[in-house]
């Protein structure tokens, strides 16, 4: 492709609403376009990175067996309403009419849709196992829609849906797209991890997130420094730790703590750390009902063990004035002895202790507290975020470590929740009419591209790993006006693009400087620079984007040189 025929809207400046490195790169490489909050336009080059995307993410599915089909984006409310999620989706759900009032939605994800069209073709056993997957736009109205391409609501998705007779069928089905998935995102040369995550309110057995490892990444990850145990913060374990408590402990006794309300200020104040405490925060389940949670004051809520714990789908914090008249004491103050609400108590309460907690009165905390004793709990869970230097819950000796990640990539088995509602069955071998057993698979086709300039960039711009690329090598003419350059990197150019190899031919009438400034910035893997100095001495010069490593090759070896670089590198991140 030549440069002056091209659109790549480069940008010197830094868009000052782009927050992290791949949206501003994006946007100053002209890749994307911002069109409303959420929603781009794919400029030329940012579509060849996608579709690049899209390939290997299809040569890999189509490699496991599944196959590609296209659904609708414009989905009939009766679909949703057969699962009951037309009520449930809440406000991601883009919900619209058409001329008759007939109520439709934008698909977000496509259980529904894919259910629906597996129950009206596959009558039999014999038809399965399937895997079904497309490739195609999505919807989603994201409350806080960032980071470009990251976090979309309009965005594009491979979503893959497995049809199976029984659990050990969508236990291969999973495996199979588990390694699938390793596979795509090595091929794209992403250091990254799959860990496993919460199957929330669809329960079910297993469900691995692929993370991309990066510093901006909205997830967080805890992971074992010495086995294979990695989890997303939200369903990371705890160890539970054996019980040291509280033989001769003092009686109770109630202390004033005037004003003081915070975990640290009470702990600070009565000269302990803030350990020794435990702390209590009131919450409101689905069905109105309040549940204290009780907790290490050291240690930090998970909101959502908690909600799997009490298997609700909901859990606000409740209100100061709530929390006021359930324990007749301002918040701050708050305490398990004589409390007449469910407590749920965190596994390090059942452990340790005597603890200092609040004394429901308005500037006061009990100590020497005892589970026990002083108070007693409805249950105990595991409802605490993990942290580092954690000792693992699988192995003796690790203990966790702490990363940020971005989720390209989500396996999840589904067992029946669509197809029991939806009655997608087959005719067993016995004639038997089986309920099928489905997972679902996807992947971030923009998000992944985002997350790998994420992971490969310097301050000079993107650096492409080899299979993302949208052209594998730049050609610079330093000055198109010399004849010899010219016809030299026009001849090169022709030879590059009868073997194959994607080039950008920059033959724009532009300073050097801003040219190599823009060549940084794109980042293509290889650049190759046509000089008349070089020339004079018959070669091109050769640099590596990444390496910045530069050599001279003779003219008449360079096309050659050039395809196999290409190809290595394929090779070595395919
Ligand atoms: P998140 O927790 O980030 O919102 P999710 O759990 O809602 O993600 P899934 O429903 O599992 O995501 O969707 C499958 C994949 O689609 C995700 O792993 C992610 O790569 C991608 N994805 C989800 N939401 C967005 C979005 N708003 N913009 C871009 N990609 C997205
Ligand atoms: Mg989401």
């Amino acid at each position: 492709m030549r440069y002056t025929e091209y659109l790549l809207p480069t940008l010197k400046e830094t868009p000052g609403d782009a927050e992290v490195i791949s949206h501003q790169l994006m946007l100053r490489s002209g890749m994307i376009r911002k069109v409303a909050a959420g929603i781009y336009d794919y400029l030329p080059m940012g579509l060849r990175a996608v579709r690049k995307m899209e390939n290997i993410i299809r040569e890999e599915m189509n490699r496991a067996g599944a196959i590609e089909v296209l659904m609708p984006m414009v989905v009939p409310a009766e679909l949703w309403e057969e699962t009951g999620r037309w009520q449930q989706y809440g406000k991601e759900l883009l919900r619209l009419k058409d001329r008759k009032e007939t109520d439709f939605c934008l698909g977000p994800t496509h259980e529904e849709v894919i259910t629906e069209m597996v129950r009206g073709t596959v009558r039999s056993y014999r038809q399965l196992p399937l895997n079904l997957y497309q490739i195609q736009t999505k919807f989603r109205d994201e409350i806080r829609p960032r980071f470009g391409l990251m976090r979309g609501r309009e965005f594009i998705m491979k979503d893959a849906y497995s049809f199976d007779l029984d659990q050990a069928g969508v236990d291969t089905a999973y495996d199979k797209m588990y390694q699938a998935y390793r596979r795509i995102f090595a091929r794209c040369g992403l250091n990254f991890r799959a860990v496993e995550a919460d199957t929330g309110n669809i329960g079910g057995s297993s469900s691995h997130e692929f993370m991309v490892l990066a510093e901006s990444g909205e997830d967080a990850i805890a992971s074992c420094n010495r086995c294979e145990y990695a989890a997303n913060i939200e369903k990371a374990e705890c160890r539970p730790q054996p019980r040291v408590c509280c033989d001769a402990a003092p009686p109770l006794e109630q202390v004033a703590t005037p004003g003081r309300k915070a975990i640290s200020e009470v702990a600070e104040f009565l000269g302990v750390p803030p350990s020794a405490t435990a702390k209590a925060l009131v919450l409101i389940t689905d069905s109105g009902a309040p549940v204290m949670a009780l907790l290490r004051g050291d240690h930090e809520l998970n909101p959502i063990k908690l909600k799997n714990a009490l298997g609700c789908a909901e859990l606000e914090m409740a209100t100061d004035e709530q929390i006021e008249k359930l324990a007749g004491a301002p918040v701050g103050y708050l305490g398990p002895v004589g409390m007449k609400i469910r407590i749920v108590a965190d596994v390090a309460i059942q452990s340790g202790g005597p603890w200092i907690t609040g004394a429901n009165v308005a500037d006061a905390h009990y100590r020497h507290t005892v589970l026990g004793r002083d108070f007693t709990v409805t249950h105990f869970a595991d409802i605490r975020n993990v942290e580092a230097g954690d000792p693992c819950p699988r192995c003796t000796d690790g203990l966790m470590e702490m990363w940020r990640g971005i989720e390209v990539g989500h396996v999840f088995k589904l067992g029946t929740k669509y197809s029991a509602s939806m009655r997608a069955t087959v005719l067993d071998d016995q004639g038997q009419e089986r309920i099928l057993v489905m997972g679902c698979y996807g992947i971030g086709v923009g998000r992944t591209v985002a997350a790998a300039i994420e992971q490969n960039h310097d301050d000079k711009g993107i650096i492409w790993p080899m299979p993302l690329a949208p052209f594998q090598v730049l050609i610079t003419l330093v000055n198109p006006k010399d004849d010899a350059v010219r016809s030299a990197g026009e001849q090169l150019y022709a030879e590059l693009q009868a073997q194959g190899v994607e080039v950008l031919f920059d033959d724009r009438d532009e300073r050097p400087g801003s040219k190599f400034a823009d060549a940084d910035l794109l980042g293509m893997p290889l650049r190759v620079t046509v000089g008349s100095r070089a020339l004079q001495e018959g070669s091109f010069e050769l640099q590596e984007r990444r390496s910045g490593e530069r050599t001279m090759l003779p003219l008449a070896e360079a096309a050659h040189a050039i395809v196999e670089r290409v190809r290595a590198a394929l090779a070595a991140e395919g």
